[in-house]
């Protein structure tokens, strides 16, 4: 280890949880270097919905890079970027009925949320952007100024401003109306509210907690965004890809936003990789205006249209919805035993998790967990949740093997 203590900066954070060394990886486990396998309930916090190295994926990618096929093209037209563009197209956004051009950021999430709030702004002409209660978009200012969790904004070190939260869904345990401090300020001139360019919103907050916003919620916000004429941003960087289901998670409201921005799992092989999509009407960009060195990431424009071959059919969608199915009555069990300790099963899809009164428990069931070589990580405010995001492509019997270490971890921790 010592190389890691002595030369890597202390902002390191996942590894503390889990000190191994990790070497090889295939499918829904990882190996240390000593052989050891790992089941992986975190699947790079969502970056792997079809698990480490997916044979399909890795011979596309091998096959490229083989034929001496390009890497690195800044924005230049290429042959793998036409494909991935047909292929979204066709397979994604045809169907669907969804008409948006796609912008290549640069590769990761803050960078496809950076441009959503940038565009947003540009459009409208105006500056404050509403964001909800814990919730997560990135480490960059921009995208901090968004973000709820405070351990992480003061790591800014300067003032984070023009944005404005409110309640996200439920936040007032149901005690008041949707929407009602939201619709009031923008109605009241003298509340003090600037009218903002955008809201941003993610359906299910990965990092705040699992809390999941139902459809009639959702609905309620694209409502109150068109009546007002602010753009509505679904950040579907973590919950996108068909984390709860369908490959974008708004789908289930019915809801179509003005910007979206993807990441994590798009390239479906762990190779950085975001787009921001936007409706046709908002693209007013310069050319050069959001530029950025890695926006061509060609090897991870291969791997993401092999990846959507996998979304021709409702195949992925059911089954991963029928895996919720069997984690949330697993969860539930778990749940019901400690009514005490266990406020109750949080999530959608193939994210959940177990919300813990005492926020020191949730950590303390992950560390049994890795005990019995399963990875799974907190979320929250407190880190009170205990997040399960298996890869999409988990099997039945895996998850029943994970979920037997969880009930075993959590029992280690509370009898
Ligand atoms: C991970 C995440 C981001 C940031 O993505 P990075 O690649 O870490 O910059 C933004 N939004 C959501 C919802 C995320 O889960």
């Amino acid at each position: 280890m010592d190389v890691f203590e002595s030369l890597e900066s202390e902002v390191r954070s996942y590894c503390r949880g889990w000190p191994a060394v990790f070497n090889k990886a295939s499918g829904s486990h990882l190996y240390d270097e000593e052989g050891n396998a790992f089941l992986d309930f975190f699947a790079g916090a969502g970056t792997l919905n079809y698990g480490h190295n997916h044979p399909q994926l890795k011979e596309r990618l091998i096959d490229y890079l083989a034929g001496d096929n390009i890497v690195h093209s800044l924005d230049m037209y290429t042959v793998a970027k036409r494909r991935f563009l047909e292929t979204f197209q066709e397979v994604i956004l045809a169907p669907r009925g969804l008409d948006y051009r796609v912008q290549f950021p640069g590769p990761a999430g803050a960078a496809a949320v950076e441009a959503a709030l940038k565009l947003a702004r540009k459009y409208t002409g105006r500056e404050t952007v509403i964001s909800f209660t814990n919730a997560f978009h990135g480490m960059s200012l921009g995208a901090l100024a968004v973000t709820g969790n405070s351990m992480k904004r003061s790591g800014a070190g300067i003032p984070l401003n023009h944005t404005v939260p409110m309640p996200f869904d439920n936040y007032l345990d149901g005690q008041t109306p949707d929407f009602l401090l939201f619709e009031r300020l923008l109605d009241d001139s003298g509340s003090g509210l600037d009218i903002p360019a955008a809201v941003i919103v993610e359906t299910v907050q990965g990092e705040g907690g699992l809390n999941a916003a139902t459809p009639e919620w959702l609905r309620g916000l694209a409502a109150l965004c068109e009546r007002h004429e602010i753009l509505l941003i679904v950040d579907d960087v973590q919950m996108g890809c068909g984390r709860t289901g369908p490959i974008f998670s708004f789908e289930q409201a019915g809801i179509v936003p003005d910007i979206v921005c993807l990441s994590k799992s798009l390239s479906g092989y762990g190779l950085p990789f975001a787009v921001t999509l936007l409706k046709p009407e908002l693209d007013v960009w310069e050319p050069g205006e959001h530029n950025g060195t890695f926006r061509g990431p060609n090897p991870a424009f291969v791997t993401a249209t092999a990846a959507m071959e996998f979304w021709t059919g409702e195949g992925m969608e059911k089954e991963t919805l029928t895996k919720g199915e069997q984690i949330e009555e697993a969860l539930t069990r778990i749940a019901a035993a400690y009514p005490d300790a266990i406020g109750g099963v949080r999530g959608r899809g193939l994210a959940q998790g177990l919300v813990f009164a005492d926020a020191e428990v949730a950590p303390a069931v992950c560390a049994q967990a890795f005990d019995r070589r399963l990875l799974m990580e907190t979320s929250g405010p407190e880190g009170e949740v205990v997040k399960l995001l298996p890869p999409l492509t988990t099997t039945s019997d895996e998850l029943a093997e994970g979920l037997d270490i969880i009930a075993a971890s959590v029992d280690a921790v509370l009898v």
